[in-house]
C-alpha cells in the first residue's frame, strides 16, 4: 500500500512496480522501496506491525500489493517461535529460540515469498507463472497457483526429493526436470519466461516481490519476543533472499522507531556448496559460482552460476549487520536433524537443520556467547525429504509375538 517503486541495489535507478527482474543499466538486483514516512504518519504502529498470526497479509502495509482482492493466502506464516529447553542445554546456549517454519501451509517458509509473488502476478493479470526450484518453492508455487487457478510450469534439478515433486504434481503444476544442478533449472525458467511471457517467480533475488515476503519472519520474531530484537538470527542460505529479507525486516522495524538495534545475521551454507561463505571469508565482494555441488542439503545447494551478484548482495548485508557466514558438513547437518528431532520433537529436512549444526561451532569459537539470544530459522519439514533421515537405519519387521520382540535389542540409544 505504501510501496513506491523498484530501486536498483547497485546503481539506484528506479522502475515502476511491474515485472522487471534486473536493472537494465547495470544488471543489478531490484528491490521494492516504500514511503516509510507516510506510513508512519498515517498509521499507528500496532496497525503497521500487528501481533504474529495466520497469514502474511496482516503486514500488508509493508508488502507491495495494493489491491486487497489480489492478496492470495493459504493461511501461511504465523509460525511458532519455540523457546528451546533440551536443545538449549545440550548446546549450551541459554536463550535459544526456534522459528518453526515447517508449520507453513506447504511445510516450508517459501509460502511467504511465493504468496507475495503470486499475488503480484494476479495484480499484473499474468496468465501463467514459472519458476526454478530445488523443490520447496515448487510445492509452494504449485499450491498458490492452484488457489488462483493460474497454470504454472516449474523447472527442478533431476535429483529433487520425491516428496517435493509429488506435492507440486498433485497441486497440478507442470513439472519439468532439468539435468545438472539448480543453476541449470534457473537458466531454463529464465528462457521460458522470456519466450512465453510467463511471470518468473523464482525465489532467488530475481523476482523483486518474492523476497518482500521473507521480511515477515522478522516482524513475527519481534512480536513473539515481546518487542525485543534477538542478538543473532541463523539462517540456512542458498541464494540468500531469506537472510536478506529477515535483515531488511529488522531494519524497517528500527527505522519505524520500534527498536534501537538489529540482529547480527549468520548465513549458514554447506561445505559441498558454499559460494557465499567463500567470498565472505576472503573479505568482500566477488562471489564466484560454485563448481561441483555435493550435499545432502539439496534446498541450499545453489551454485549461483550466472547470478553471482545475489551472493554479493548477501555478503554486503552480512557485513552491515556485523554478521558471519559459515559452512557446515553434511555429517554435521544430519546430526543437526537428529538433535532437533530428539530434543525438541521437530522433524526438519537437512537444510533446515544447518543453523543448529552451525550453532555448535559458533559457540565453540566464541563468535556467539552462551548468554546471547539466538534464533535458528528451521526452514522446511522433514517429511518432504525423508530418504536422508532413514539412511543407515534398519527398522525391524517381526512376527506378532513376544518372543520375536524379546529377540530384538531394546536398549534405547
Ligand atoms: C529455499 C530454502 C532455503 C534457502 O533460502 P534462500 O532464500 O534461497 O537462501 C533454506 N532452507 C530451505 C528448506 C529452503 O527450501
Ligand atoms: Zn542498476
Amino acid at each position: 500500500m505504501y510501496e513506491r517503486e523498484l530501486r536498483c541495489t547497485g546503481c539506484g535507478k528506479t522502475y515502476d512496480l511491474i515485472d522487471y527482474y534486473s536493472c537494465d543499466s547495470c544488471g543489478g538486483i531490484l528491490e521494492v522501496c516504500y514511503d516509510y514516512e507516510a506510513l508512519r504518519r498515517e498509521n499507528t504502529i500496532d496497525r503497521i506491525v500487528p501481533e504474529a498470526g495466520e497469514s502474511i497479509w496482516r503486514y500488508k502495509m509493508l508488502l507491495p500489493i495494493s489491491d486487497e482482492g489480489c492478496m492470495v493466502s493459504l493461511a501461511e506464516a504465523g509460525t511458532p517461535l519455540i523457546r528451546s529447553g533440551n536443545l538449549s542445554r545440550i548446546l549450551g546456549a541459554e536463550q535459544l529460540y526456534l522459528k518453526d517454519e515447517t508449520r507453513n501451509a506447504s511445510g516450508a517458509f517459501k509460502d511467504r515469498p511465493i504468496s507475495v509473488a503470486v499475488s503480484k502476478a494476479v495484480e499484473l493479470k499474468k496468465t501463467a507463472v514459472t519458476a526454478a526450484s530445488s523443490g520447496n518453492a515448487a510445492a509452494s508455487l504449485a499450491a498458490y497457483a492452484a488457489k488462483v487457478q493460474i497454470p504454472c510450469y516449474i523447472f527442478v534439478p533431476e535429483g529433487t526429493p520425491v516428496g517435493k515433486v509429488a506435492h507440486a504434481v498433485v497441486c497440478g503444476a507442470r513439472m519439468i526436470k532439468v539435468k545438472g544442478d539448480y543453476s541449470n533449472s534457473y537458466k531454463m525458467a529464465g528462457i521460458a519466461s522470456k519466450e512465453f511471457g510467463w511471470m518468473n517467480i523464482t525465489t532467488t533475488f530475481l523476482n523483486p516481490y518474492s523476497f518482500e515476503g521473507d521480511k515477515t519472519v522478522a516482524y513475527e520474531i519481534y512480536r513473539q519476543m515481546g518487542g525485543h530484537v534477538p542478538d543473532w538470527v541463523l539462517v540456512p542460505t542458498g541464494a540468500g533472499p531469506l537472510v536478506f529479507g529477515i535483515y531488511k525486516g529488522f531494519v524497517e522495524l528500527k527505522n519505524l522507531g520500534l527498536s534501537t538495534t538489529v540482529p547480527r545475521m549468520a548465513a549458514i551454507q554447506v561445505e559441498g556448496c558454499a559460494p557465499i561463505v567463500e567470498a565472505f571469508e576472503k573479505g568482500g565482494r566477488g562471489v564466484k559460482a560454485w563448481k561441483d555441488v555435493r550435499t545432502v542439503a539439496s534446498a541450499i545447494g545453489d551454485p549461483l552460476r550466472g547470478y553471482e551478484r545475489d551472493g554479493d548482495l548477501v555478503v554486503r548485508v552480512l557485513k552491515e549487520s556485523n554478521g558471519v557466514a559459515l559452512a557446515v558438513s553434511d555429517a554435521e547437518v544430519l546430526r543437526g536433524v537428529r538433535d532437533l528431532a530428539r530434543t525438541e520433537g521437530i522433524f526438519s529436512e537437512p537444510a533446515a537443520a544447518a543453523p543448529v549444526a552451525a550453532l555448535r561451532t559458533l559457540l565453540r569459537r566464541g563468535t556467539i556467547t552462551r548468554g546471547q539470544s539466538v534464533v535458528c530459522v528451521i526452514t522446511g519439514h522433514g517429511l518432504k525429504d525423508p530418504t536422508s533421515a532413514l539412511e543407515g537405519v534398519d527398522v525391524p519387521v517381526i512376527e506378532p509375538d513376544l518372543k520375536a520382540l524379546e529377540g530384538l535389542d531394546l536398549r534405547h540409544e
